[in-house]
This record gives C-alpha cells, sequence and structure tokens, in this order.
C-alpha cells in the first residue's frame, strides 16, 4: 500500500469543508474541475494586490514585476511537463483554445483536401469538433479510431486507418468518460515511423500522471489549469519548436506582432506570437503555484495513490449488481462511468446531491460515445489525490441507498 495521506492535503483545501445539505462534501467531480488549495488561491490575491500591470510593456516597477512572475510561470509549466525549452509554453484559456489553435494555426496550412486525420471514437467534443470544422473548411477527411466494449482503443483498426493520407493524428491521453488511458507511446512510436505529427489531448491526464513530453515525443500537448489545481480560464499548448516556427499565428493584435504597418505585419517570436492581446497573467501566475503544489506531493504519488483508491472503488462497485460500468480497460485512471438500470443519471445524481455528494451527470462533451453505448447519459464519479477511502465507502453506501430509493 502506498504511504500517502489525503488528509494532509485536504486542511489546504477551504472548500472541502462546505457542508451540502447538511452533509459533509464529498468532491467527486474532478474530471470536470479541481479544487483549489489555498496557495493557488492566494497567489490570485496577492496578485492584484501587490503587482497588477499589464506584462510585456511598461518600463515601471510593476510592471516587471508582474512580467518576470508571469514567464517564472511559463518556466514552472516548461519543467513540469519537460519541455526542452519555455519557448515552446503558449498559454491559452484551456485544453479547448490549445486544439482550436492548432487545428487553425497549423491545420489551415498544413492540411489539405484529400489528406486524412485521424482521432479516436472517444473524443471529447473539444478535440472533435475543431478538427471537423477544418475538414469542412479544407476538404479533408476524418477517420476515427474505434473503442471496444471495454472502453479500449482497437489496435487493429487503427494500423488500418494509417496510411500515407494521414497528416496528424490527434488523440486523448486519458478518457474523461471510461477513464481508460490510451496506448499513447505505442500509436506515438507507430506514428513517428511515418513522420506523422501527435497532438494529445492531456485534459484529463496531465492532472494525474507524470508528463514527460521529451519522452513522449509527442509534437503537441494541450491542457487545462483547472483540472489540476490552478484557476479557470487558463490552459497550456506545449508544441515541437519547428511546428510552432512554422505555423501561422492564430489571432491577430497586440502582444503577437513585431512590426506593424497599415497593410501588413510581421509576428513576434514564439511563443508571444500565439498569444495575441492580454493574457490572463493572473491565471498562469497561479498555475504557476498549482504546478509548484503538484510538484511537492509528487505526480508519481498522486498517480499511485489514485490507482488504490479507484482500485478499491471498482472492487466495491461491482458488488452492486444494479450498477453497469462503462469502461473496463486494464490501464486507467480514477475516472468511472456508470448506470443504475433505468434510473436517470440527473435524478441519480440529485440524490446523491442531497447526500453531499458531487458527481457529474450527463453525455461529458462525448456524444458520440453516448450513441455508440446506445445511452443518453452517465453518473461519473471522479477522483483526485484529496479523495479518501472513507469517501468511497460513503459513496457505496449512498449508492445502495439508492437502489433502495428507486428500486431499479
Ligand atoms: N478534453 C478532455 C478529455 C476533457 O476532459 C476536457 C474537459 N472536460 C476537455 C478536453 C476540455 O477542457 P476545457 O473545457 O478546460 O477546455
Amino acid at each position: 500500500s502506498v504511504q500517502f495521506d489525503p488528509y494532509l492535503y485536504r486542511k489546504d483545501f477551504p472548500i472541502l469543508e462546505t457542508i451540502v445539505h447538511g452533509k459533509p462534501l464529498v468532491y467527486f467531480d474532478n474530471a470536470a474541475t479541481t479544487q483549489k488549495p489555498e496557495a493557488v488561491i492566494q497567489t490570485i490575491v496577492d496578485y492584484y494586490q501587490g503587482m497588477n500591470a499589464n506584462v510585456h510593456r511598461a518600463i515601471h516597477y510593476l510592471g516587471e514585476t508582474a512580467t518576470m512572475a508571469f514567464e517564472e510561470a511559463r518556466q514552472k509549466v516548461a519543467r513540469f511537463i519537460n519541455a526542452p525549452s519555455a519557448r515552446q509554453i503558449v498559454f491559452t484559456r484551456g485544453t479547448t483554445e490549445a486544439i482550436n489553435l492548432v487545428a487553425t494555426a497549423w491545420g489551415e496550412k498544413f492540411i489539405s483536401a484529400g489528406d486524412e486525420i485521424i482521432l479516436s471514437e472517444m473524443e471529447h467534443h473539444s478535440n472533435l469538433i475543431p478538427w471537423q470544422i477544418l475538414a469542412q473548411k479544407v476538404g479533408a477527411k476524418l477517420r476515427f479510431i474505434p473503442f471496444t466494449s471495454e472502453g479500449v482503443l482497437d489496435f487493429e483498426a487503427f494500423e488500418k486507418i494509417l496510411s500515407n493520407k494521414t497528416r496528424i493524428i490527434s488523440l486523448t491521453y486519458m478518457s474523461n468518460v471510461f477513464g481508460t488511458i490510451n496506448p499513447i507511446k505505442r500509436i506515438i512510436r507507430m506514428a513517428k515511423d511515418r513522420g506523422i505529427p501527435v497532438l494529445l489531448d492531456g485534459a484529463q491526464s496531465v492532472p494525474h500522471l507524470p508528463t514527460d513530453v521529451q519522452a513522449l515525443d509527442c509534437d503537441f500537448l494541450a491542457f487545462s489549469g483547472h483540472k489540476m489545481l490552478g484557476p479557470t480560464g487558463i490552459g497550456v499548448l506545449y508544441a515541437k519548436i519547428n511546428h510552432l516556427e512554422n505555423m501561422n499565428p492564430y489571432q491577430g493584435g497586440g502582444e503577437m506582432i513585431q512590426s506593424v504597418w497599415l497593410e501588413r505585419a510581421t509576428w513576434n517570436e514564439i511563443p508571444y506570437k500565439f498569444e495575441a492581446g492580454t493574457p490572463n497573467i493572473a491565471g498562469a501566475i497561479a498555475l504557476g503555484a498549482a504546478v509548484d503544489y503538484l510538484s511537492a506531493v509528487g505526480m508519481k504519488n498522486i498517480t499511485l495513490y489514485e490507482q488504490e483508491l479507484t482500485t478499491y472503488a471498482l472492487k466495491k462497485l461491482a458488488e452492486l449488481d444494479e450498477l453497469v460500468i462503462y469502461g473496463n480497460a486494464p490501464e486507467r485512471g480514477g475516472v468511472i462511468s456508470f448506470n443504475l438500470g433505468e434510473v436517470h443519471p440527473h435524478d441519480l445524481s440529485h440524490f446523491l446531491d442531497q447526500q453531499g455528494i458531487a458527481v457529474r451527470a450527463g453525455h461529458h462533451c462525448a456524444q458520440p460515445i453516448m450513441r455508440k453505448l446506445d445511452i443518453a447519459a452517465t453518473t461519473r464519479a471522479s477522483f483526485y489525490f484529496y479523495n479518501t477511502f472513507e469517501e468511497i465507502d460513503y459513496f457505496v453506501e449512498q449508492l445502495k441507498e439508492a437502489i433502495t430509493f428507486f428500486n431499479p
């Protein structure tokens, strides 16, 4: 058993003390967004109280202080994913914006009519719609790696759709519905053999698994600050230098330019070429604080502890005959989607909320998964390192109450 004490960290998260309908909060909606430790909240307050100024422009004390803190955050993020250089960290609003950036700025330049884009059937809408828009614009074709009844990607099918027409593969590292950790190392190796770039949607993986972009050898990695203790409205696109150099700008405006004439302009150096307008300065600095916090806890510790928690939860849930769990991948993270017979997930999550338990009910921004499973929605419990075995016991007890109540 891992020596990991979640109670040591829980006291850093003021919101975890919340009483909901008279019951202590059990927060199991971490795949949607995680809670924030005091260190992150305080960083935002400190920024606005003590260093608020616009970055990269001002030659005054506050402006220089804010710029230094903003750039230091970029370095922290670079170290966190072992990026060779902080120039490869583009701050975005989140995963969604990072993927749209690539689909637009890289895609419109390098993908044309007849080319193929490989995605999987288990993508979040934010790794699907940007590619649909691109494909429609340039006349490219989307191909999909199917998933099996276990919620695992069908590797043989992938080998069949991989071809000399494939221009990019864009895949989720970890499914936000099944919890599946996809075999991306194997996929990247096969892509590399053919010179095909790979984008990883790291929204669910970066918060929970140690990430080394050099070891992974991915071309692009997108992730969101708010799913890893940081604030909303800040996220990251990591990319290899040559892609960033070769890509078009994404949005035009201040900051992303070098010289401007009335009829034309030249672009700023990377990563600023992709950061038009005043960025989310406080958000980036607070993401730096989040990354510091995660590093202090230790990403390996987080992965191992969450694995124990998830194995324990799955074992206890398997004892409930009325429960159908979607996804049974051998390698998985702490995301569990399920249904209780015919009980609507909204009704179940409302029942659980009355007991203080926050879970998610819906299609989880992955409607094609729901269609393939022929269900409208699921209930989803998702864990983080501050969750406890006691919370899982309570959750399972309350599910038993729900079974008695709904009698599915
Ligand atoms: N991809 C996956 C796998 C996700 O789980 C999410 C968030 N639910 C996103 C992308 C989108 O992230 P954001 O809304 O922060 O841009």
